[in-house]
């Protein structure tokens, strides 16, 4: 499991690029912000762990939604200090 990282988000995003003409349909990678909050999972992950990532304002509010869908495993979110 990677440990959280406190410096920066680690929120993976994927971008769709709409009308692109002979190169990429989709880039992905990581967050830039830096994180103010920390969210674990509220269940055991299949490797026996829980796991937790961090979070900037923005991020924590796409993966809230994302939780509100169904589309994620509920998480407990806590505000870094
Ligand atoms: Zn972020």
């Amino acid at each position: 499991m990677i440990p959280p990282d406190l410096k920066r988000c680690q929120a993976e995003w994927t971008k769709y690029n709409a009308f692109v003409m002979g190169g990429p349909t989709k880039t992905s990678g990581r967050c830039d912000s830096r994180p103010v909050f920390i969210a674990f999972e509220k269940d055991i992950g299949e490797d026996g762990k829980i796991g937790s990532m961090t979070l900037c304002a923005h991020c924590r509010e796409i993966l809230e939604a994302q939780v509100a869908i169904g589309k994620v495993a509920p998480v407990l979110i806590k505000k870094l200090k």
